[in-house]
């Protein structure tokens, strides 16, 4: 089986795992050991089996549980140096050697299987965007990404399965309760994607052969699942691609396991 399945998706906590073949790899730690331990049993896997573990950058919703899961799990995990030195003081101890370092801008395997790092814009010293390439096709999970720049673009297009951020809806957040300087981070083009954002995209990913889309990170104030989905799915009714027929949508869940999608 060569997919992906989001473990858990918003600012609370990010977790996904890709699996291809007998090869599994996490991207982001944002769970608790316990959660981590019994969301991978609910679709039949063990922390035993997980090759290793990606992160994308040091904000805690991507980090929180990974110091419990290296000592519990002893799972080799692969970052930027940037992006360790910043969370090594929340990991409590470890075992060095499980540290990896990788490029910002790379390709990398994990046991035989190949990983592209690249940069996207975010409002964290390095943050970073992964493409898994597998025999059936790309895989890429592009969440915290304040814009989707041409360089993004070329490299997430043509991936069949793609997790993409759809943080928030831009009405609900200028008319919501954040403070004034909080909803400029988020939209500047260094915080998160709107859902127009995301369906815009979107239309590039399915016209390039994107057939399989979870929608993530969503923001909990900001915005509602179903609005995501509809955004999303009237930006791509406007190049005629029809959700069920051209493509397959869902949203992650914020604090449950969601769907696998397969290619
Ligand atoms: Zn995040
Ligand atoms: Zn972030």
């Amino acid at each position: 089986m060569i997919g992906g399945i989001s473990l858990r998706s918003g600012s609370s906590g990010n977790c996904t795992l890709i699996r291809n073949g007998e090869k599994r790899i996490i991207v982001d730690c944002g769970l608790n050991g316990k959660n981590f331990t019994n969301s991978l049993a609910e679709i039949g896997e063990t922390p035993a089996n997980i090759d290793g573990i990606v992160i994308t950058h040091e904000h805690s919703d991507h980090v929180s549980g990974l110091g419990v899961i290296l000592r519990r799990y002893k799972i080799p995990v692969y970052l930027t140096e940037k992006t360790f030195e910043a969370i090594q003081p929340r990991l409590g101890k470890f075992e060095n050697s499980l540290i990896n370092f990788i490029l910002p801008e790379g390709k990398f395997t994990i046991n035989d299987q190949q990983i592209e790092s690249f940069l996207v814009p975010h409002d964290a010293p390095e943050t970073l965007a992964y493409r898994f390439i597998t025999s059936n096709g790309d895989i890429s999970v592009c969440t915290d990404i304040g814009a989707v720049t041409p360089e993004v673009l070329t490299k997430i297009k043509k991936s069949r399965l793609v997790f993409l951020e759809s943080n928030y809806d831009l009405e609900m957040l200028t008319n919501g309760p954040y403070p004034y300087y909080l909803k400029e981070r988020i939209k500047n083009g260094g915080g998160h994607l709107s859902n127009g954002q995301c369906g815009d995209t979107l239309c590039h990913l399915v016209n390039s052969g994107t057939e399989q889309i979870t929608l993530a990170h969503l923001s909990a104030q900001n915005n509602i699942p179903a609005l995501a989905e509809l955004t999303s799915v009237q930006a791509l009714e406007e190049i005629e691609a029809e959700q069920n027929k051209d493509y397959l949508l869902q949203v992650a869940k914020r604090n449950q396991v969601s769907n696998w999608m397969q290619i």
